[in-house]
C-alpha cells in the first residue's frame, strides 16, 4: 500500500483509536511502550514505516511458516476474491477450494482423522471441539462425562473456555477465569520440577501419576477430554520430556477420556515433520489446527475429527437433527484459497524438511554460543522451535523476579540489532520459531544477535 499519511497522524490515531491485544494499556497511552507500523515484508524479514528493517525469528505469532510476501499465495487470494469473494458452508454449501482442501488436511493428518470443521481462529476452532465433546458424551448418554483437563502453562486461545483452558495466570486473573469445567495438571516441564534429583523418565512418570490421581479426585466418570500441545508453547516452548505423550495416554485409555492434540503451532511442520501427533506418537480424537494451514496469509483454523467421534456425531444429528454450531465464515473461500496454495508451496519448497534441517541447526548453534553462559540455565527446542531461558543463579536454578524485566531487556536490544525474538509472558524465556524458509546465514545471525543481546543485558 503507498503511503497516504504522515506517520504523526497514523501514530496520534493508533493511540486515540485502536486497542491492541496482549498490550499494556496504561503504558502505550503514556507512550512508554512505541508503535510499529509495518508496512511490508520479505522472505524472513519486515520492514515499517520508518524504513528499519528486521529478521523476524518468530515468524509473526510462530504463523508465516513459508515466509513473507509469497506471490503463489497472494495471486491465489486475489483469484478467489475475484471468481467468489464468499459463500457460507451450511447445509452442504462449499467451493472447490474448501472441498480440496479439507481432502489435503486429511492426507497429511495421522491416521483414522478424517474430517474438518473450519474456523477462524485457533482460539474458535478450540471452542468448537470442546462442544464436539460435549455433544459426543450426551450423545452417548453420559452427561456427567464433561470436565476438561488442560495443564499449567498450556496455551489455547483467549475466548471463555479457550482463555480457561489456557494455563497461564495472565489469561485468568481479573476475567473471572477458568470456568468451572476446566481443571488443570502439571506442565510437562523438566527444568522447573520441583525434584531436581528425579531423571526425564521419572518426570514424565511423576506427571502421568499426578493426572491419575487428578482423575481420581474428579471421577473419572465426569472427565472428557485433555487437552494439551505436543510441545508446549506459549508456555515457554518445552518440548516433552521422555516418555511423556505415552505415560499420559495410558492414563487417558484407562478412563476413556477424550485427547485433543492442540497443534496450532506444531501443526504442518514447525517440528520437523507434519503432525506434531506423528512425531511424538500421538492418537488424538481431535486435533486443531491454524496457524500453519495458511500461513496467516488469510484467517483459517480447523478442527480435525476422528472417525471415531465422527460416527457419533454423524448418529447424534439423525436422532436430534443438524448439529447447532456454525460460524458465518467458517470455510471462508478466501481462507481455503490461501489454504491450498500454501500446503503446495510446503510441499513444493520441501519447505517442512528444512526446518527440521535448519531447525536444528539454530538449536545447535545456539547451545554452542551461549550453553555456558553463567545465568543461561537451559537451552531447548524442537525442529524450527528454540528457547533460551534465563536464570540468576545456574547452579542453584534460581529465578529472575518479574520485575526485573530481563526477557524483555534482551529482546528488546536484540530489535535495536535487527532481529525479532519473543520474550515469552510467564519466565525470563527468549523464544524462536522463524519461518521455515530459514536459511543457515540467517540462523546465524539470529544467534549473535542473541549472544550480542544476553551479553549487553547480562554481561
Ligand atoms: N492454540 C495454540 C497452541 C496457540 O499457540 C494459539 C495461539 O497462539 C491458539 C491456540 C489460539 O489461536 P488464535 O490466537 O488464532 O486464537
Amino acid at each position: 500500500m503507498t503511503a497516504q499519511r504522515s506517520n504523526d497522524q497514523l501514530t496520534q490515531w493508533d493511540h486515540d483509536h485502536f486497542f491492541h491485544p496482549s498490550t499494556h494499556l496504561g503504558q502505550f497511552a503514556r507512550r512508554e511502550v512505541g508503535n510499529r507500523i509495518v508496512q511490508t515484508a520479505e522472505g524472513v524479514h519486515i520492514t515499517d514505516r520508518e524504513g528499519r528493517s528486521s529478521l523476524d525469528a518468530f515468524a509473526g505469532l510462530y504463523c508465516v511458516n513459508v515466509g513473507y510476501g509469497r506471490p503463489e499465495i497472494a495471486e491465489a487470494i486475489a483469484e478467489q476474491a475475484r471468481e467468489l469473494a464468499y459463500y457460507h458452508s451450511y447445509v452442504g454449501h462449499g467451493t472447490e477450494a474448501s472441498i480440496a482442501l479439507s481432502r489435503m488436511i486429511a492426507e497429511r493428518a495421522p491416521e483414522g482423522l478424517n474430517h474438518v470443521y473450519y474456523g477462524m481462529s485457533g482460539s474458535d476452532a478450540n471452542e468448537t471441539n470442546i462442544k464436539l465433546v460435549w455433544y459426543y458424551n450426551n450423545i452417548l448418554g453420559r452427561p456427567e462425562k464433561k470436565k476438561i483437563i488442560s495443564r499449567w502453562r498450556g496455551y489455547h486461545g483467549s475466548g471463555l473456555m479457550t482463555g480457561s483452558l489456557t494455563g497461564l495466570e495472565l489469561f485468568h486473573k481479573k476475567f473471572d477465569l477458568p470456568l468451572s469445567q476446566v481443571i488443570h495438571t502439571e506442565a510437562p516441564y523438566y527444568f522447573r520440577r520441583e525434584d531436581r534429583a528425579l531423571s526425564e523418565a521419572a518426570f514424565s512418570a511423576e506427571c502421568a501419576e499426578k493426572l491419575e490421581a487428578l482423575i481420581q479426585r474428579e471421577g473419572p466418570d465426569t472427565i472428557a477430554a485433555f487437552i494439551g500441545e505436543p510441545v508446549l508453547g506459549t508456555g515457554g516452548i518445552v518440548p516433552p520430556p521422555e516418555g511423556y505423550w505415552d505415560a499420559i495416554q495410558k492414563v487417558l485409555r484407562k478412563h476413556d477420556i477424550l485427547l485433543i492434540a492442540d497443534e496450532v503451532v506444531t501443526g504442518f511442520g514447525r517440528l520437523g515433520t507434519m503432525m506434531g501427533s506423528d512425531h511424538y506418537g500421538l492418537k488424538p480424537d481431535l486435533i486443531t489446527i491454524a496457524k500453519g494451514l495458511t500461513s496467516a496469509y488469510a484467517p483459517l483454523s480447523g478442527s480435525i475429527v476422528s472417525d471415531r467421534m465422527w460416527e457419533v456425531l454423524e448418529r447424534g444429528t439423525d436422532e436430534f437433527g443438524a448439529i447447532g454450531h456454525g460460524w458465518t465464515y467458517s470455510a471462508h473461500p478466501i481462507g481455503a484459497a490461501a489454504g491450498v496454495a500454501n500446503l503446495k508451496l510446503l510441499d513444493s519448497l520441501d519447505l517442512v524438511s528444512n526446518a527440521g534441517e535448519v531447525g536444528g541447526y539454530l538449536n545447535r548453534a545456539m547451545a554452542e554460543a551461549l550453553g555456558d553462559h553463567a545465568n543461561v540455565g537451559e537451552i531447548r527446542g524442537e525442529g524450527m522451535l528454540c528457547a533460551v531461558e534465563l536464570v540468576k543463579d545456574r547452579d542453584d536454578r534460581v529465578f529472575f523476579e518479574a520485575a526485573d524485566k530481563v526477557a524483555p531487556r534482551i529482546v528488546a536490544k536484540m530489535l535495536d540489532l535487527g532481529v525479532i525474538a519473543r520474550a515469552m509472558p510467564q519466565g525470563d524465556i527468549i523464544g524462536f520459531a522463524p519461518p521455515f524458509s530459514l536459511t543457515h546465514a540467517q540462523a546465524e545471525e539470529v544467534v549473535a544477535a542473541t549472544k550480542a543481546a544476553v551479553a549487553d543485558v547480562l554481561g
